[in-house]
């Protein structure tokens, strides 16, 4: 990591200039991590990448430089600021490229309702509406244009770049820089030719952000985007608002119910691994009274498009959705990711569940699995062409994480390189003690292992359940299996503790699965060695978190003390609902959760009280204080 750390007087002066429009625009009181570090390297024009974990805040490390003004000129800060009037030179914007029009349109929103100069250019503009983004910049009137990089080095986009060169850049800044990597989750090849930038715009710097961690990545970031000498600033990847639970598939509606209970009128998703699965399940859903809507490739664009606002718009509280089609669907207040299906990486699940709780507030990830995913992965990556060495290895470590009996933060912090200083993260089902130690665990594993050993290593997980339950099945029989003295060994365990048990040696190194197109069990080394009574093992049942889990970490409405403010929250919500619909944004753009459960909390009475509330800035307060302060001031607590 290189950051310059020396405090020197124009760094403070800088620092303190940032900070004061950080608190006036945003209404936040501190940087978060590296946000302070990498607004400074843009503002030095020196080229950087950024990796800061989903809800980290990448988005204001460019942001609020686009606002403020270089050393040299640091301490003006007028955003109606005219340098035409002004007789000066002009002030330029700053460039941002983003994969997603529905998260330029996020952003775009979310500026203009803080009062920040910010504009898109995409194909969902109006001639007139493009003209006038372009008449904007012409005239210095933008600080943050967004585009996409299919605009800017695309066909046809010599035109726009000529403008802007002539309209100034400023810097650069390329979000969700990791889909310029093969390696990356979400290649995009438009991203490649992201560095021919530097010759339409030379000596303007480069900034590069991802939230993806791998060391690959970086480098094929730095390469592509020709970065020179980059600050590199990777930030620390635990999510401490979010508490991690892995179940075996049971009975997978029962499941779900029991996790919405905990989440009632919350946002969220649900992955699934195919467009049926999310169909039965959004379907299913909608009966049992939720407000939910499938979510994938198969369907027309509009109806999609329609989903994923409904979604944004708080219409509907879940959406049910592929994996492929997560990027789309970002909200900030996602109470619960749930995974009804094992993703092919830790890479994968990282990602998908790091969309809950942007907001940093608790929400919670549940991934639900059986030990066919893995297998149907395979599959299907074989069928693709995609079963590389890679492939293999990636699918094998999220089989470990999904088996794993430790703390799930650390199990991925770890993962990604980092190192995990606590001793245990109260909020994974690890930790909240909600896996239960066999207390013969040695010898269950061995009758596990002996059972193996016994029909040969040669049958999947399904066979050996039941030859170890004493299930004389069609196959059991067959095989004459019935006869094995390891035949109803376990009969008092049930199948899915069984299947359980199996995951957890698979995942503690003792089994393997192999060969095909029936995956095998088959023991490994010190499988062997355990089975003669050398080694030690510990297994553990799941235990599922009681449904309704009063003071439960994951639920934001729990973590209000008394069910009066859970109702003056709710009041809230109503206010920033009405507000969103007049300016037809969606609710989070007026103010994210986090900012209402402060106003509970704090019950401003006046704009000035209004100031100090967690992300209210001076336009919010002028634009929605009153509402906001209305509905305090008339709340009544219901008896
Ligand atoms: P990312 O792009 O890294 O996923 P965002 O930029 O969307 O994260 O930021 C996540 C949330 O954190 C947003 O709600 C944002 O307003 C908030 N946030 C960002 N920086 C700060 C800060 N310094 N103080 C408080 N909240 C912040
Ligand atoms: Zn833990």
């Amino acid at each position: 990591m290189t950051t310059s750390n020396t405090p020197t007087p124009d760094a403070n002066r800088l620092d303190g200039t940032l900070r004061d429009t950080l608190h006036r625009v945003w209404g936040f009181s501190a940087f978060r991590p590296l946000q302070r570090e990498a607004m400074h390297a843009i503002l030095a024009s020196r080229d950087s990448v950024v990796v800061l974990p989903t809800g980290g805040g990448k988005s204001l490390c460019f942001q609020a430089p686009a606002i403020v003004d270089g050393p040299a000129k640091a301490g003006r800060h007028d955003d109606t600021w005219n340098p035409a009037s002004a007789g000066l030179a002009r002030r330029g914007l700053a460039l941002v490229i983003s994969p997603l029009i529905s998260l330029m349109k996020d952003q775009v929103d979310g500026l203009r309702v803080d009062g920040v100069a910010a504009s898109y250019l995409n194909s969902t503009l109006l001639p007139h509406e493009r003209d006038e983004v372009i008449a904007s910049v012409r005239e210095d009137r933008c600080r943050l244009l967004y585009v996409s990089p299919e605009r800017i080095v695309g066909e046809g986009s010599q035109s726009l770049r000529r403008l802007l060169a002539h309209a100034g850049v400023r810097f650069v800044a390329i979000d969700e820089a990791h889909c310029i990597s093969q390696w990356g989750h979400d290649f995009r090849p438009e991203y490649r030719q992201l560095g021919r930038l530097r010759e339409d715009f030379p000596g303007v710097s480069m900034h590069a952000f991802t939230a993806t961690a791998t060391e690959r990545v970086r480098r094929d970031i730095v390469s592509e985007l020709r970065l020179q000498d980059p600050c590199v600033l990777v930030g620390s990847f635990d999510r401490p608002n979010l508490a991690y639970r892995v179940l075996r598939r049971g009975n997978l509606h029962r499941q779900l119910q029991d996790i919405l209970a905990r989440h009632e009128k919350e946002a969220g998703i649900v992955y699934c691994s195919s467009r049926r699965e999310v169909e039965a399940l959004a379907d299913w859903l909608q009966t049992e009274g939720h407000r939910a809507v499938p979510y994938h490739a198969g369907l027309a664009d509009e109806v999609r498009s329609r989903h994923q606002e409904m979604f944004l718009d708080e219409r509907v509280d879940i959406v049910v959705a592929t994996v492929a089609f997560g990027m789309g669907i970002d909200r900030s207040n996602v109470r619960f990711v749930v995974h009804a299906g094992a993703p092919r990486s830790p890479e994968h699940y990282q990602q998908e569940s790091g969309r809950a709780g942007r907001d940093g507030l608790p929400a919670e990830c549940i991934l639900i699995y059986s030990g066919g995913d893995f297998v149907r992965w395979r599959q299907m990556l074989e069928s693709n062409g995609e079963w590389s060495e890679s492939a293999r290895t990636l699918l094998r470590d999220m089989e470990r994480y999904a088996a794993g009996t430790r703390c799930r933060h650390r199990s991925l912090v770890e993962y990604f390189g980092q190192t995990y200083d606590a001793a245990e993260c109260g909020a994974c089902d690890w930790c909240l003690k909600e896996l239960d130690p066999v207390a013969d665990s040695v010898t269950v594993a061995q009758k596990i292992l002996s059972c193996v050993a016994r029909v040969k290593q040669t049958w999947g997980t399904a066979h050996v359940t039941d030859v170890l339950t004493g299930k004389a099945t069609e196959k059991v029989v067959a095989a004459g299996h019935q006869d094995l003295s390891t035949f109803g060994l376990l009969k008092e365990e049930s199948t899915s503790a069984i299947r359980g048990y199996i995951e957890q040696l698979v995942g503690d190194g003792l089994m393997a699965r192999e060969g095909e197109p029936y995956p095998v069990l088959r023991l490994t080394g010190s499988g062997m060695a355990l089975l003669r009574g050398d080694g030690d093992c510990r297994l553990y049942r799941e235990v599922a978190p009681p449904a309704s889990r009063k003071r439960s970490r994951s639920s934001l409405r729990d973590t209000f003390t008394v069910t009066a403010d859970s109702d003056l929250f709710d009041v809230l919500r109503d206010v920033r609902l009405r507000l969103a619909r007049a300016r037809g944004v969606p609710p989070y753009v007026i103010f994210h959760d986090t900012t209402l459960r402060d106003m509970v909390e704090r019950r401003p009475k006046t704009i000035d009280d209004l100031h100090e509330v967690y992300g209210v800035g001076a336009k919010k307060a002028a634009d929605f204080g009153d509402a906001f302060l209305d509905a305090i001031r008339t709340y009544r607590r219901p008896d």
